[in-house]
């Protein structure tokens, strides 16, 4: 196989750089892609800075990847050379577990290997994900792009979407539920989008007051600046679920109290440090969960997906060239995204 082009983070504290590397040939189960778009996720950020104390330099981030069939191994059945393909956040599991055989392989009980930064379960090689120009995934851990959406509007779906599609569903958002979606940046404005599209009463919650009008043209029905206490305490005991995106520590209770009985607080958002451990009173006293959620498995990406293609639903993305990741992790820090950059991957091949 020809070279493959990447950008790779060498440790916590250097810009990515241009990296090349070598994808493996495709074996019996293998689809090898060009990559088209990969979107830029905060945990790329996350694990780029070592933030999660895990990371296996160098690192080649990228798990929400679009690209274009270019070989095939003998035993694949579900694409041909020239089919659009999608990838997110896991490349394999264990396939047997008890989680993986409910197609949970998220939660498999040896661990999924991601797309980046894990090894892989044949040879032992490190995993390099999506900001690459090419890309070798088992089609089992593929996926099927809807031929009516954006491909590049499409990518952050991978992780953005599923991170919170599948906590929607769990939590069964739906028409007569209040959904709060937290931060409005590429997780949350996927929130919004996917909790109106399901039917929700969907609220966002910001810091930034210059999102208010985007919020609304997303789907949200209401939106409460997040640090003006009179603004919080009027929606107090009235939400069924809140998805929580914030990428910093911060405190729980706020959130917590704006909670009616049974509903459920969930954390999607791994900040580096955690989040202080809320007053056990504001749980107690009206049976409030506080939960977790992590990506999707394959069968409930391909939903979410098939899901977004029936209502025409993509990211808001700003296209950028893979020459200008660094900046773009500079302005996410400060929020300044509208709502995803998407690296276009063709400034890799130039
Ligand atoms: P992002 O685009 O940077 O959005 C995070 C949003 O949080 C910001 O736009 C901002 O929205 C809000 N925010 C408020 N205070 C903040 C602060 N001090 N620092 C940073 N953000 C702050 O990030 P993302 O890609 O959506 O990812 C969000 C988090 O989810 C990250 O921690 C990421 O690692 C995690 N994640 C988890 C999963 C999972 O499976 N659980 C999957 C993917 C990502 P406002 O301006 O509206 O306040
Ligand atoms: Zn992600
Ligand atoms: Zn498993």
């Amino acid at each position: 196989m020809s070279t493959t082009y990447a950008y790779a983070a060498t440790d916590a504290s250097a810009p990515l750089v241009p990296f090349d590397l070598e994808r493996r040939a495709p074996r019996a189960h293998d689809v090898q892609m060009d990559v088209l778009f990969c979107g830029v996720c905060h945990s790329d950020l996350h694990q780029a800075r070592n933030e999660w104390k895990n990371t296996i330099y160098p690192l080649v981030p990228g798990h929400e990847i679009v690209g274009r069939v270019s070989a095939v191994g003998p035993n694949v059945t579900k694409h041909k050379v020239g089919d659009l393909v999608a990838v997110g956040c896991m490349v394999d599991s264990c396939r047997t577990c008890a989680n993986c055989a409910e197609g949970l392989e998220q939660y498999c009980e040896s661990g999924f290997v991601g797309t980046y930064n894990a090894m892989d379960r044949v040879d032992g090689r490190v995993t390099y994900g999506g900001y690459s120009t090419q890309l070798v995934v088992d089609e089992a851990f593929t996926l099927h792009v809807p031929a009516s959406l954006d491909p590049a509007g499409v990518a952050p779906l991978l992780c953005a979407g599923i991170t919170t599609y599948s906590p929607l569903r769990t939590w069964g958002a739906g028409p007569g539920k209040k959904v709060g979606i937290v931060g409005l940046g590429g997780l949350g404005h996927m929130g919004v989008k996917l909790a109106h599209a399901m039917g929700a009463h969907v609220v966002l919650f910001t810091t930034s007051p210059s999102k208010i009008e985007d919020a609304k043209r997303l789907g949200a029905d209401e939106v409460v600046i997040l640090k003006n206490p009179e603004e919080m305490e009027a929606h107090a005991n009235s939400f069924d679920l809140f998805i929580n995106t914030v990428a910093a520590q911060h405190d729980l209770n706020p959130f917590l109290s704006l909670l009616k009985r049974d509903g459920t607080l969930t954390l999607v958002g791994v900040p580096e440090h955690d989040h202080p451990s809320p007053q056990v009173f504001n749980l107690i006293l009206k049976r409030r969960r506080l939960a977790g959620s992590l990506i999707g498995g394959v069968a409930e990406t391909q939903e979410m997906l098939d899901f977004c293609g029936r209502y025409g639903i993509t990211s808001d993305i700003e296209v950028i060239p893979m020459q200008k990741i660094n900046e773009a992790y500079e302005r996410m820090l400060k929020s300044d995204v509208k709502y995803r950059f998407v690296v276009d991957m063709d400034s890799l091949r130039k």
